[in-house]
């Protein structure tokens, strides 16, 4: 479940880095894979959705954003996994307290 807690406020300078993302162009779908997607299956959907990312211009700014407050899909070239793991690390979960402050 998302936490709203964890979100910047709603500003435009929060979050006019969207406008540029890659993914803007191409289906939600690509990004959250079905809850029973396993194994070969979530894997290749995941690989689908990185391959976006890794050419996007937005994507370190997409990083930072989701591992501060997004639990599900692909963001920011990493999965739901990938983002829990980084955040259960001390440094970035101090990063992440910077960005909930809008310290970014
Ligand atoms: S890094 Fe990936 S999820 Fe993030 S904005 Fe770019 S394409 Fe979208």
């Amino acid at each position: 479940m998302r936490k709203p807690q964890r979100l910047p406020q709603p500003t435009l300078d929060e979050y006019e880095w969207q406008d540029r993302a890659s993914c803007r162009s191409v289906p939600v779908a690509v990004f959250f894979q079905s809850e029973n997607a396993r194994g070969g299956v979530r894997a290749a959907g995941e690989e689908a959705a990185k391959r976006v990312c890794r050419v996007c211009p937005v994507i370190a700014q997409c990083r930072v954003h989701a591992i501060a407050a997004e639990d599900y899909g692909v963001w920011g070239g990493l999965t739901a996994l990938e983002r829990a793991a980084i955040r259960d690390q001390p440094a970035a979960a101090g990063a992440g307290r910077s960005l909930r402050r809008g310290a970014a």
